[in-house]
C-alpha cells in the first residue's frame, strides 16, 4: 500500500538534484535553480500518467479538495453530496469553505450509490464529491451521466485510487476535476502533497492561481513581485522537495499497483473458503490498484466471529464499521456540530445550527460495513506475513 516500502536511489537522487541548486521553492531563483523544476515537472508527469490536460500540485489531498471545490466556485451555503463512507478530509474540506456535506448512502462498491444520490440532489447541490475509496472504482459514468442531467460539477476525490482506472480512462479525469493524495499512508508517497487534475483550462487557471495567494503568473518586468491579481487566494504551494520524490515514485507507480494485485490475488483466493462469503464489487478488475482486499460475510455476528478468529491467529482484518475516522456514524464532532470557532462556525451563524446530520440516516451502509471486513494490501509482502495471513483465514474458514 505505501509508496515508502519502494524508496531507493531514485528518489535518493531525486532529491540530491533539489538540495544542489538550493532552492526548494517552486517559483523563482531562475538562475540559481540551473533548470531544475520538479514541481512542474511532476505536474507534466502526472498528465501524460493520467491523461489529463492539467495539473496543479498542491501541499496535500485535503488541500486538493479545497482548491478543487474553491475553483469550480463552490462556496458558504451550497451544498455539497458526498458518500458516508470516506476519510474525514472530504468533508472537512467541505465544511470549510463553508459549504454543507450531504451524504448518501455507499453499495457495493463501497462507494457511492447512484440511486440514493438521485434522490439527495436539490436546487442547492453545487458539486458531488465521488471518492473511489479503497483503491478501486465508484460507479463514475453513471454518476457523471446523473450530475450531467442536473449541471452540478463532479470532483473525483482520487486520494486512495491513484493508478486506477475505468475502462481504460484514469480515475480523476471522469469528472470536473480530479483529487489525489501523496501522504504517508498513499500508494505513492511524496511525505505529504496532492494533486488537482482537470481538462479544462479555465478550471486549472483558477487553480493555480488560487493555491498561490491569487498569483496571475503573467510574466511580467518586476517578477513575481509585479504579479496581478484577479481574485483572493491562499497557500497551498507544494515544494521541490515533494515534486522531487513525486517523480520518484509516479514512475514506479505501475509496479507498485502490480506487486498488489498478486499479493491481493493470493488473499483473495483464500479466503474464497469462507462460510457465506462475498466480494466488494469491482466494475473493472484490469483497473483494480488493489491497495486493500475487502471481504463481506453474511451478517455482523459472522463478521465479528470470523474477525475475532482472525485476530486469535495473529491477523485480524480491519472493520470500517468500527473506524472513527472513515465512518458517517463515529464522527461524532460533525454529527454533534464540534467547532473551535467561538461563535460556533460552520455548524452555527447567527446564534442558529446551519445543519443536522442524525447519526441513523445511512441504515444502508451501516448495514454493509458491519458486515465487511478488510485487509490492506502491502507492495512487498514477507513469506511470514503471507503464512500467517493464509493460516488465519484457513482458520476462519471453519467458523
Ligand atoms: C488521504 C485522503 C484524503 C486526504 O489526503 P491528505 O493528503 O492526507 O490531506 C482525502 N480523501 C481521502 C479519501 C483520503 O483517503
Amino acid at each position: 500500500m505505501p509508496g515508502f516500502e519502494v524508496f531507493g536511489e531514485e528518489e535518493k537522487k531525486q532529491v540530491l538534484d533539489v538540495l544542489d541548486t538550493g532552492v526548494l521553492f517552486r517559483y523563482e531563483f531562475d538562475a540559481q535553480r540551473k533548470g531544475t523544476y520538479k514541481v512542474l515537472e511532476f505536474e507534466k508527469a502526472f498528465t501524460t500518467y493520467t491523461g489529463a490536460k492539467y495539473a496543479q500540485a498542491v501541499t496535500s489531498g485535503t488541500a486538493a479538495l479545497k482548491v478543487a471545490l474553491t475553483a469550480l466556485g463552490v462556496g458558504a451555503g451550497d451544498h455539497v453530496i458526498t458518500q458516508g463512507f470516506t476519510f474525514v478530509a472530504t468533508w472537512e474540506a467541505i465544511l470549510d469553505i463553508g459549504a454543507v456535506p450531504v451524504f448518501t448512502e455507499i453499495d457495493t462498491t463501497l462507494n457511492m450509490d447512484p440511486v440514493d444520490l438521485e434522490k439527495k440532489i436539490t436546487a442547492d447541490t453545487k458539486a458531488i464529491i465521488v471518492v473511489h475509496m479503497l483503491g478501486a472504482q465508484a460507479r463514475i459514468e453513471q454518476i457523471k451521466a446523473i450530475a450531467d442531467a442536473h449541471n452540478i460539477p463532479v470532483i473525483e476525490d482520487t486520494a486512495q485510487s491513484a493508478g486506477g482506472t475505468l475502462h481504460g480512462k484514469h480515475l480523476g479525469t471522469f469528472g470536473a476535476c480530479g483529487t489525489f493524495s501523496f501522504d504517508s499512508v498513499k500508494t505513492m508517497t511524496t511525505g505529504e502533497g496532492g494533486m488537482c487534475i482537470t481538462n479544462d483550462e479555465q478550471t486549472w487557471r483558477c487553480m493555480s492561481e488560487y493555491h498561490d495567494h491569487g498569483h496571475d503568473h503573467i510574466p511580467n518586468p518586476g517578477g513575481r513581485g509585479g504579479e496581478g491579481r484577479s481574485f483572493v487566494g491562499f497557500n497551498f504551494r507544494m515544494m521541490e522537495l515533494q515534486g522531487a520524490i513525486g517523480l520518484a515514485q509516479l514512475a514506479k507507480l505501475d509496479d507498485m499497483i502490480a506487486g498488489q494485485k498478486a499479493n491481493k490475488a493470493l488473499l483473495k483466493n483464500c479466503a474464497k473458503a469462507l462460510s457465506g462469503v462475498s466480494f466488494r464489487e469491482i466494475l473493472d478488475h484490469e483497473g483494480d490498484t488493489a491497495t486493500f482486499f475487502v471481504f463481506m460475510l453474511e451478517n455482523a455476528e459472522h463478521a465479528a466471529a470470523v474477525n475475532a478468529c482472525l485476530r486469535e491467529n495473529g491477523a485480524g482484518a480491519i472493520n470500517w464499521g468500527e473506524n472513527c475516522w472513515h465512518f458517517y456514524p463515529q464522527w461524532e464532532n460533525l454529527l454533534e456540530g464540534k467547532s473551535l470557532c467561538k461563535n460556533g462556525w460552520p455548524f452555527t451563524a447567527g446564534g442558529k445550527r446551519r445543519f443536522y446530520h442524525d447519526p441513523q440516516a445511512l441504515p444502508a451502509s451501516a448495514e454493509l460495513m458491519a458486515r465487511t471486513l478488510c485487509y490492506p494490501i502491502p507492495v512487498k509482502m514477507a513469506e511470514a506475513d503471507k503464512e500467517r495471513l493464509l493460516n488465519a483465514l484457513e482458520k476462519a474458514s471453519h467458523i
